[in-house]
């Protein structure tokens, strides 16, 4: 038999948990979490050459440019822990990302499974931005007041330093949530058209959130 991959693209505007649920799902169903942020802040940690020429992008709040970010993460679904699928997020990011995906998955007889997009209201993107702290050796997420870690300045995980990123400032989180509106919602309607998209209330507690998108995807027993 052959088994079918499972794919699910998280959408969402900058701040609303994407990273966090990711995470979560991933524990969850075992399917590896992708981060395109992630991975272009691993290069930019190991100063490889896309580092270095993501970083301008991303230290504006500007999308990489295509050229750099569509091999990236084709690159990363080949290997071998995406055998079963994976969970995408914070790509596609754009329609044209969407249909080159699309092209990617086919050579590994698969296609995008569900589309879960969560949404929140601006004031409570800016808030959580604002208090956000990613630790220095994988990326694992906390908040100041919403989900603080047990150690001050310390990663419940991996007991790495927590840090601020460089784009969690007040000016480039109002250009990062401007960039979503003007490019990423776009993905909302290109989605639902396919019949995948499933609306998640992303104001929720993290938990009560993950429930939602287990139960969407048919994941929660
Ligand atoms: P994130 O961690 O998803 O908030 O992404 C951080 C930054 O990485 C974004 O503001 C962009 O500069 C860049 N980035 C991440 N994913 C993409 C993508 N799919 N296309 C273009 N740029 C991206």
């Amino acid at each position: 038999m052959i088994r079918v991959p499972t794919y699910i693209v998280f959408i969402g505007p900058p701040g609303v948990g994407k990273g966090t649920q990711a995470e979560l799902v991933s524990e969850r169903t075992g399917l590896p979490h992708i981060s395109s942020g992630d991975l272009f802040r691993e290069n930019i940690k190991n100063q490889t050459q896309l580092g270095k020429l993501a970083q301008s992008f991303m230290t504006k709040g500007e999308l990489v440019p295509d050229s750099i970010t569509i091999s990236m993460v084709q690159d990363r679904l080949k290997e071998s822990d995406c055998a079963n699928g994976a969970l995408l997020d914070g790509f596609p990011r754009t329609p044209k990302q969407a249909d080159e995906l699309e092209q990617i998955l086919k050579t590994f007889n698969g296609k995008v499974n569900f589309v879960p997009h969560i949404s929140a209201a601006n004031q409570v993107l800016i808030d959580r931005l604002g208090g956000r702290l990613v630790c220095r050796e994988n990326g694992h997420v906390f908040h100041i007041k919403n989900n603080p870690p047990k150690l001050e300045g310390v990663c419940d995980h991996d007991g790495s330093k927590l840090y601020t990123r460089d784009d969690d400032r007040v000016e480039t989180i109002k250009h990062r949530i401007q960039v979503y509106l003007e490019q990423t919602m776009p993905l909302i309607e290109y989605y639902r058209n396919k019949g995948i998209l499933v609306e998640i209330d992303g104001s929720r507690d993290i938990e009560n959130v993950t429930n939602d998108i287990l139960t969407a995807i048919g994941f929660n027993k």
